[in-house]
């Protein structure tokens, strides 16, 4: 699992306020929480998390930790997620303004209607998605193992939501099947162009190059890997290349760097998610504090949502077995 603890090599000025991660790590204790946080979360926030990961390795934590209480810090879909796969939990939102801008970009009526026109097609979703279209779906999938589901379906038309470009790259991989795109994407990786990574090409020409698959097509196409942050965190720790041009948020690449002292990573700078950096330290001392905002769902919608993110967990890990490798040198 790429999850990790507490970084004991931050020092003071890694964290503008030394007071409130103190009375956060208190009262942490104290209310017997335990707290998530993505990989795109800053690094103070990172700093005070028991465990930062991507999406499906913070699910699983989520379903299986022992504390009562869960303060997840990453955008709402997820936070959600985690109180469907522990409904007898408090999950509480570090923020409940860091709201992810593309699981708005498909609602439940939007999907019914997919599915009444496409009737024999099975519905995989993005994790990045409310909870109420989840109870549309037949599975969830994350990056990490969107492949490795699509392909193992028995239906040969899948609709994929709600992102196009991880449905571009889904469908590369899996030309077998017929797979009906929404048209849903990433503001943040959307924003990465080719010429951005061209540029650090030509500056870096050793450098290997690793995409995420909500990068737009003519981005992965130039990639020597593509994978989920999860995927990346683990390459660069483990491969014996030493320099990467990485197109993903720029928080994961400040991790790798900060990982990894013997290698460089290049990073495209304007790739930031402001819906995550929205989850400050007050955020959190505030959430711990109130135990609120907790997450609300229908009891009706945690159970209907549970079955297609279980089968999202059941399926594992598979990015670094699916990611194409295209030049390799
Ligand atoms: S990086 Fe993209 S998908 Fe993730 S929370 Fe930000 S906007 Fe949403």
């Amino acid at each position: 699992m790429d999850c990790r603890g507490i970084n004991p090599e931050l020092v003071d000025e890694d964290i503008p306020d030394l007071r409130a991660v103190e009375k956060i790590l208190a009262l942490k204790k104290e209310r017997n929480a335990v707290i998530l946080a993505h990989n795109y979360q800053s690094p103070e926030i990172q700093f005070v998390a028991d465990y930062v990961g991507d999406t499906l390795s913070l699910s699983m934590i989520a379903r299986d930790a022992e504390q009562p209480v869960i303060v997840f810090c990453g955008p709402d879909f997820m936070v959600e997620t985690a109180k469907i796969l522990a409904p007898h939990k408090t999950v509480l939102y570090a923020n409940d303004k860091a709201k992810c801008p593309m699981a708005a970009m498909i609602t439940p009526e939007e999907l019914r209607t997919l599915k009444k026109n496409h009737p024999y097609a099975k519905v995989v979703g993005y994790i990045n998605t409310t909870a109420e279209c989840k109870c549309e779906m037949d599975v969830c999938c994350a990056s990490a193992n969107a492949v490795k589901i699509v392909r193992s379906l028995e239906a040969e038309e899948v609709i994929f939501v709600p992102d196009q470009n991880l449905g571009d790259y889904v469908r590369k991989m899996v030309p077998e099947k017929t797979i009906l795109i929404w048209s849903g994407f990433c503001s943040v990786h959307n924003m990465i162009q080719k010429q951005d990574v061209l540029s650090l090409a030509q500056v870096h020409p050793a450098a290997r190059i690793i995409v995420h698959p909500e990068c737009k097509p003519e981005v992965v196409e130039m990639a020597d890997m593509v994978l989920s942050t999860g995927g990346m965190i683990t390459l660069a720790a483990s491969s014996k290349d030493r320099e990467f041009i990485v197109a993903t948020e720029l928080e994961v690449v400040n991790r790798m760097v900060e990982d990894n002292p013997d290698k460089e990573f290049y990073a495209v700078e304007k790739a930031y998610c402001r819906t995550q950096k929205k989850v400050k330290l007050e955020n959190v001392l505030n959430t711990l504090e109130t135990l609120s905002p907790a997450v609300s769902l229908a009891r009706d919608v945690i159970d209907k949502a549970r079955l297609p993110i279980e089968r999202m967990l059941a399926a594992g890990r598979a990015d670094l077995a699916t990611a194409e490798v295209k030049h390799d040198t």
